[in-house]
């Protein structure tokens, strides 16, 4: 188990976490996008603006600990994190890890073997990310779907090797609801032990069959894309949440917003005339991008109405995500 886990300015004890986002990002850039010359990025604005944002999670909402599980290759920048961290006095986490082949995996790291794949994320673990000193708190792993591929199994299995070796846990990306399962049966084959692990985007499945299965087999479930409504409602979110703590099972739920404030260029995606005359809107009005206080004004009032109380919630924020990086055992459910 572990006292200590590393924020981009250094490690804090895992008691100073406090109330933390386990799947948010400030910055996003995917693979091409530096070749757009349309891409225009104002780095010192940007910093300023993540700064803004952070402080008033950190003021407004009480949270003390902010996880950006960047993917290495989409746009990764542990030094602006932490000029961000010092600036809001928001505890930040960065990652160590790639994202799935669809959307990532650069050509260099897919010939590389298992061995040095994982000695890359235990270089970033141990001493630090290329020059910077600023050494990754966590591992990345992300799958696509519908099924889990051969590539993306190298790099779950090398995530295995450096989390046996580090001890530092694991954070997942699902693709479409779909995956979870799998993942938790490649980690046990990898032999890393189920609550180190926090298996990222399951609220984009609205079947309770499937959260329960998650939860059964001992790791963390992310109810981590609240907010996001063209991926699941939030009233499925909600409804499922609360059934999981119902069940008794708080104690493996982590909940976040996978937003971001910043990106380089276009959407990733090609988006409609009704989502850009949306956006056009929110614009206008200051509301775009969609502030990470989301959760706090608008989700958990909808807990509150399905029967999750305060005390619960305070549990999910602020405990679990201390023990997750304790690697402490989950209380039974
Ligand atoms: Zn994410």
């Amino acid at each position: 188990m572990a006292n200590m886990v590393q924020t981009v300015t250094g490690p804090i004890p895992v008691s100073a976490l406090g109330r933390t986002l386990m799947h948010e990002h400030l910055f996003i850039a995917f693979g091409g996008a530096e070749f757009d010359p349309t891409a225009i990025f104002n780095r010192p604005a940007f910093i300023a603006e993540a700064v803004k944002r952070l402080r008033e999670l950190r003021e407004i909402h009480g949270v003390r600990s902010f996880v950006d599980p960047c993917p290495i290759e989409l746009g990764r920048d542990a030094a602006m994190m932490k000029e961000i961290s010092e600036k809001s006095e928001m505890h930040i986490i960065c990652t160590t890890g790639f994202y799935f082949e669809d959307m990532g995996l650069p050509p260099y790291w897919r010939a590389r073997t298992t061995e040095e794949i994982a000695e890359l994320y235990i270089r970033e673990i141990t001493h630090g990310i290329g020059t910077t000193g600023i050494r990754a708190g966590a591992i990345k792993v992300a799958t696509g779907a519908p099924v889990i591929t051969a590539l993306e199994k190298k790099f779950l299995a090398a995530a295995c090797l450096a989390q046996r070796a580090t001890g530092v846990p694991i954070i997942t990306h699902t693709q479409d609801g779909v995956g979870a399962p799998e993942q938790q049966r490649l980690f046990a084959d990898g032999g890393v032990e189920a609550r180190n692990c926090l298996i990222g985007h399951c609220c984009g499945n609205a079947d309770p069959v499937y959260h329960r299965s998650v939860v059964d087999g001992g790791s963390y479930i992310g109810f981590d894309r609240i907010g996001i409504p063209r991926l699941q409602p939030d009233e499925v979110r909600a409804d499922n949440l609360a059934k999981l703590v119902k069940d008794g099972f708080a104690g493996h739920i982590m909940m976040s917003q996978d937003r971001h404030c910043g990106w380089l260029g276009k959407m990733q995606r090609q988006l409609s005339p009704e989502e850009q005359a949306r956006i056009g809107m929110l614009k206008s009005e200051g509301k775009w991008p969609p502030p990470y206080s989301y959760m706090f004004t608008d989700f958990l009032p909808m807990l509150h109405a399905r029967g999750v109380n305060q005390a619960e919630i305070a549990s999910m924020l602020d405990d679990n995500p201390r023990r997750f990086f304790a690697g402490e055992p989950i209380p039974g459910a």
